[in-house]
């Protein structure tokens, strides 16, 4: 997935969930446009760490050669906006689709030619909300909520879940 807009004076916790969004429900790429900061890459490196998987990171990336070089190599492109199609009447066109996807989020204003280049606009409702939220429906929808049962391999700590209390089992030699 790919993050347009960072500002680093007030961003930082709303990118941080967005990066730990798109790592448990499925996604696995985080690409911060524009710029690089250090402290959400230090923070998804501890969880990768601690909680396994892997993620492709970028960073300070031209988010429109990003886009452009994407598309050249066979890819498709979601931007999740609240002016889109909704997202029941695409969801499955975009299931059915066998290309690579790259799906955008913004920050504030999102420049046009994100709407132009994008395969799918695509709103969770038209209502404006979140980034976060956008993303984790989006995700959701896509895997039909198959992606919350997803195992990470090399994870150090992992949940059993439970009806009450915190139960976590931890390996010191992940794999
Ligand atoms: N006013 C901004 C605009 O015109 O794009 C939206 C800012 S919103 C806080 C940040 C991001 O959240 C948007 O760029 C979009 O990716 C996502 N977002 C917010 N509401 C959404 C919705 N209803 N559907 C899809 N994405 C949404």
């Amino acid at each position: 997935m790919l993050r347009l807009g960072h500002r680093p004076e007030r961003d930082k916790r709303i990118t941080t969930h967005v990066a730990l969004v798109a790592r448990a429900f499925g996604a696995n790429g985080f690409i911060l446009e524009g710029i690089c900061d250090d402290s959400i890459t230090a923070s998804i490196k501890g969880v990768l760490e601690r909680w396994g998987g892997e993620m492709h990171l970028e960073c300070g990336v031209n988010g429109k050669s990003y886009v452009r070089r994407w598309r050249g190599e066979g890819g498709r492109v979601v931007h999740l906006t609240m002016y889109g199609l909704p997202l029941d009447f695409v969801v499955e066109e975009i299931r059915a689709d066998p290309n690579p996807k790259l799906v955008i989020v913004g920050a504030e204003k999102v420049e046009r030619f994100y709407y132009e280049a994008a395969d799918w606009n695509v709103a969770v409702g038209n209502q404006p909300h979140s980034e976060v939220a956008a993303l984790a429906l989006f995700l959701d929808r896509l895997y039909r909520g198959r992606e919350l049962y997803t195992r990470y391999p090399r994870a150090r700590l992992e949940i059993r879940p439970s009806r009450r209390g915190k139960s976590v089992v931890s390996s010191s030699e992940p794999g």
